[in-house]
């Protein structure tokens, strides 16, 4: 069991319960729950930026008082109580409906990232909220989930730009206390370790764990004395370092990963590998089996029946790859363990069919999980293009690598003031009706007007979120004042709002729209029909090409070329992602075709009813039906990046100038742009019919998990390049 400590302040006795609701991160999805702990102290709230635990630590004990002698808020409180009681238990879930008798058959998920909530800063970006979000509704739907991660108590870094917009990156050191993570013991009641060899060093790790509802999270750490002090660090940054830092990190995740499962008395019945990052805890659970007996041929089929593995990488070169002695040299000898020799452990990693003698994470996972999947259906054509040549007897279209298309949790990622207008046309108990397709068929008759009064109150949200931003900044950190008007203070609230966060990777080109800024301004400077485009994003700290990309973005939101129509909003994390999705008009996502896998930003906007305007690629592919947003005809297959660029950029200032501009600003008597609000209700609809956590989550257990638990016969079919 977790060892308590004290997180937050004393409470007064009728109180006590807010403890356990601030440790388990199920209040950030619970309208109710949320509400509640807003109204605590509303600015401590907005200052702690929606951490509870700060909040209940700092907030004053006669506030703590009077809420406790208010009979309304205590009703309320009690309410909420019952519910994270009630929120325990998995009987009445889909899955616990469904499948009485799986229940307490564990998936192991491993992933190098978590992001399920800003006030626990160890995500890096869309991998992490992806594996949040899928934490977040394997608990909603009951699935034995056990999320397997790294802690990073550094990983996460503040980004600063300079006056001149170059990116700094300043390390901000986790206070583990501030957050929901404990350490974690063993059943002996001692701190739980596992032990890892790597270099010949043994690396002991502990474990830090929280709740996600249901769902238990165990990460990794390495922070100890008993280490030695070069491997101390080894988990503090997220991807940090050169690929020798990359090849321990990965090492200890897969192999400690697995041992601390066995340390708590876990035993998986699936194990699912979200990117390869996570491989080695495959390779892990064959020197198991094989050190206890089993034949090589034995524990790799049985391996490969009970593990699932999803790439997300649609680039051959973003694979991780390493050379084969490195590997050798972190594992040690472990096949002499195996019963192999190191060449027969090399080759599960290795590329038969290409010249690269490197040891390949994604192939090493393609050779041990017999149930492989991309996260778009387009990703998943592109994956078997990749790696066709592992079947070479195979057709194209027979590669048995599969496809889920990702989702985003909705409880998560819709406002509340979305939510409660649905409440209003779907009936209060829409929440459980989300499987039915004639639910979302129902939003055909939303009236355009009230879900335009929704969106007015989250875009001004969203401005006032801004400002404030701004002036926090304007106070403590900038030196020169256009700064501020960099960072949005003149935006107007009328004014067509283009979103546009993500991270600065050259290939999600950011700077398209800028090709031509004479055009640009045009468009932007209208002052019958105005347009705005906030940005927001980090670069790689190691990225140089993307922090120029960033720089050259944010210099075109510094001067008054575009008369401060253009915004750039620093430290773009969970916070700010749900303002910008909440509140903006519409989201843009211009990925050179075919590098998204899948993108779920656009999702999470959708969700809002937010449009999106995009490259077909990811999910957008089989995302846009014509009626919810605008997609950019695809150019003519070619090398010639630059001529991928002049075409896409010249659809996008079409499709603005011709269509979404006008399509915004046609209003009819009571200014409701009626048109408008119906691609509005159409993003709602296709999102939350195809594109939500849930849709997801029950395709990875009717597909995979279930038929893995159950020991199904599956149409195994190993590579044999
Ligand atoms: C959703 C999300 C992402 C991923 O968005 P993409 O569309 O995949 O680029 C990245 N960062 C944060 C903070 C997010 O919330």
């Amino acid at each position: 069991m977790p060892h308590s400590r004290a997180k937050v302040a004393a409470l007064p006795p009728r109180l006590q319960g807010l403890t356990a609701l601030v440790t388990n991160l199920s209040w950030s999805w619970n309208r109710e729950a949320r509400d509640l702990i807003r109204s605590i102290d509303l600015p401590l709230w907005r200052q702690y930026r929606h951490n509870p635990i700060l909040l209940l630590r700092e907030v004053a004990a006669e506030r703590l008082e009077e809420l406790a002698s208010n009979p309304d808020w205590v009703r309320r409180y009690d309410r909420v109580m019952e519910w994270l009681a009630s929120d325990q238990q998995n009987e009445r879930t889909w899955f616990g409906r469904r499948y009485p008798e799986l229940t307490t058959r564990p998936i192991a998920y491993f992933c190098a990232e978590f992001g399920l909530h800003s006030s626990v800063p160890i995500y890096s970006g869309g991998l992490g909220v992806l594996a949040g979000d899928h934490c977040k509704q394997a608990s909603d739907l009951g699935l034995p989930l056990i999320g397997v991660g790294l802690s990073y108590m550094q990983g996460y870094f503040d980004q600063r730009l300079r006056g001149d917009g170059w990116q700094e990156d300043s390390d901000e050191v986790v206070d583990p206390d501030s957050t929901p993570l404990v350490e974690l013991n063993g059943p002996d009641g001692e701190r739980l370790l596992a032990v890892v060899n790597t270099f010949g060093r043994p690396v002991h790790v502990r474990i830090w764990t929280m709740r996600a509802g249901r769902v238990p999270l165990y990460l990794l750490d390495s922070n100890l004395e008993e280490n030695h002090p070069d491997d101390r660090g080894l988990l503090n940054k997220l991807y940090g370092g050169g690929l020798d830092l990359r090849l321990r990190q990965e090492w200890i995740l897969g192999v400690a990963g697995v041992r601390v499962l066995r340390a708590l008395g876990v035993a998986p019945a699936v194990w699912h590998a979200n990117e390869g990052h996570a491989a080695f805890m495959m390779l892990e659970r064959v020197r198991e089996l094989t050190a206890a007996g089993t034949s090589w041929d034995d524990a790799v089929a049985e391996v490969r029946r009970t593990t699932v593995f999803t790439t997300h990488t649609p680039v051959p070169a973003g694979h991780d790859a390493f050379d084969a002695d490195h590997v050798l040299a972190c594992a040690g000898p472990i096949w002499e363990e195996m019963g192999a020799s190191a060449e027969q452990v090399l080759a599960l990693g290795r590329h038969p069919g290409r010249a690269d003698s490197r040891f390949q994470m994604t192939v090493l996972a393609i050779h041990l999980a017999g149930r492989v999947n991309g996260v778009s259906q387009r990703h998943g054509h592109v994956s078997r293009e990749i790696w066709h040549d592992l079947w070479p007897d195979h057709s194209q279209d027979d590669v048995p690598i599969g496809a889920i298309t990702n989702g985003a949790h909705l409880a998560t990622w819709m406002a509340n003031p979305m939510m409660e207008l649905l409440d209003r046309h779907f009936g209060p108990d829409w929440g459980d009706r989300l499987d039915d397709s004639s639910l979302w068929e129902q939003l055909r008759h939303l009236d355009p007007a009230a879900l335009w009064a929704v969106h007015q109150e989250l875009k001004g949200t969203l401005m006032g979120f801004i400002r404030e931003e701004a002036r926090r900044r304007f106070a403590t950190q900038w030196t020169e004042a256009n700064q501020a008007v960099a960072a949005g203070t003149l935006l107007h609230p009328y004014a067509l709002t283009i979103g546009f966060a993500r991270r600065f990777a050259t290939y999600k080109r950011a700077s398209l729209l800028f090709r031509d800024p004479e055009r640009l301004r045009r468009l932007l400077c209208d002052h019958r029909r105005p347009v705005q485009i906030i940005f927001a994003g980090k670069a790689h700290p190691a990225d140089n090409p993307g922090k120029e990309l960033l720089q050259q973005v944010f210099r075109q939101s510094h001067g008054s070329f575009f008369e401060g129509r253009v915004a750039f909003l620093e430290d773009y994390d969970m916070h700010l992602a749900h303002a910008l999705v909440h509140g903006v008009d519409i989201w843009m996502n211009l990925p050179r075709v075919p590098l998204e896998a899948s993108g779920t930003s656009g999702m999470k906007a959708a969700l809002n009813g937010v449009p999106q305007v995009g490259t077909i690629d990811g999910w957008w592919e089989e995302g846009y039906d014509g009626t919810n947003g605008w997609a950019i005809p695809l150019a003519q297959p070619s090398d010639d990046l630059e001529a991928q660029d002049g075409h896409d950029a010249e659809q996008l200032y079409r499709l603005l100038e011709e269509e979404i501009v006008p399509l915004y600003y046609n209003r009819d008597g009571r200014d409701v742009p009626v048109g408008w609000a119906d691609r509005m209700r159409n993003a709602l609809r296709v999102a939350g019919s195809r594109f939500t956590a849930r849709r997801m989550l029950i395709e990875y257990a009717e597909r995979y998990y279930v038929p893995a638990m159950r020991g199904d016969p599956f149409p195994d079919d190993p590579p044999r390049g």
